[in-house]
């Protein structure tokens, strides 16, 4: 046994990753199994007292891990391609779990793909993006959008001094909302004009490496925020929204600073994810 002292670090960790990842698909296909132990109480028939000794004894499974697993399985009956993929073991339960409330007969096979492509955060991500949109579309009233703008022109937080201004503004019968629209337009102009500027100025053969006026424009336009609409997270990593392969610039009215989750998102549409992830 002294074989094993003898490996390089590099092979010795590849073996790790090896081993732990066929682990995990051998766990989850045994966990695929569990709906139909139980549905024909087979360790009952076995001697074994549940089925969560069944799962424990057998395969190291919590009791909330056989919990998953069954009750993920009535919620799949009519969806085949995700059950499927379960079956496989390619896909933990997990991961499954995250995207059922979104899961539907019709998109279950564009749901297959993202779970194979995105990690059990992104999922979660994902997932509530998407219950975010549909109940924004369907249910947000006008009376909740008033005080729930009340609640954000709080957290502005204005300073002394900006509340004095206003409130000068405001006596002399300068409307403020018309005053304030126009400072955003005006900040906005000067950005499509700034970023133009920056656009037409770079050089046509580029590296990987973004400029620091493309990265100083971007950080004037988005501050520190992902730019997905409705994400608080703070950005991570710059997207280029069209393939890098197939148009290598730096134009910043293609560049978008995303969170981890966003980006991978952003990425899952694109087949060569995989690769891209690492960039
Ligand atoms: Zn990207
Ligand atoms: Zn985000």
């Amino acid at each position: 046994m002294n074989d094993v002292r003898s490996l390089s670090d590099r092979v010795l960790l590849e073996q790790c990753e090896r081993f732990g990842r066929e682990a995990l698909v051998w766990r989850n296909r045994f966990r695929a199994l569990l709906p139909e132990v139980e549905r024909r109480k087979l360790y009952l028939k076995k001697g074994w007292p549940s089925i969560y000794v069944f799962g424990k004894i057998l395969a190291g499974l919590s009791e909330e891990q056989v919990s998953e697993s069954l009750n993920i399985a009535g919620r799949l009956e009519d969806k085949p391609v995700l059950k499927r993929l379960l079956e496989s073991g390619e896909v933990s339960v997990n991961k499954i779990t995250k995207i059922m409330s979104i899961a539907t007969v019709e998109n279950e096979s564009e749901l297959a793909e993202k779970v194979q492509i995105m990690s059990t955060r992104t999922l979660e991500t994902f997932s509530r993006d998407v219950r975010n949109e549909a109940e924004y579309g369907l249910h947000v009233k006008k009376a909740e959008c008033k005080t729930l703008f009340a609640q954000e022109a709080n957290a502005f937080g204005f300073n002394e001094e900006v509340v004095e201004r206003l409130k000068e503004l405001n006596q002399k019968g300068i409307d403020i909302n018309e005053a304030l629209t126009a400072f955003l337009d005006h900040r906005e102009e000067e950005l499509t004009r700034a970023k133009e500027e920056v656009a037409t100025s770079l050089p046509e053969e580029s590296t990987r490496y973004i400029p620091v006026r493309v990265r100083n424009i971007i950080t004037q336009e988005y501050g520190t925020k992902c730019a997905k609409t409705g994400c608080t997270r703070p950005s991570q990593e710059l997207h280029h929204r069209r393939r890098w392969a197939l148009d290598p610039s730096h134009d910043p009215n293609l560049i978008a600073p995303l969170c981890k989750e966003h980006h991978q998102i952003a990425h899952s549409i694109d087949v060569k994810v995989q690769e891209m992830r690492r960039r």
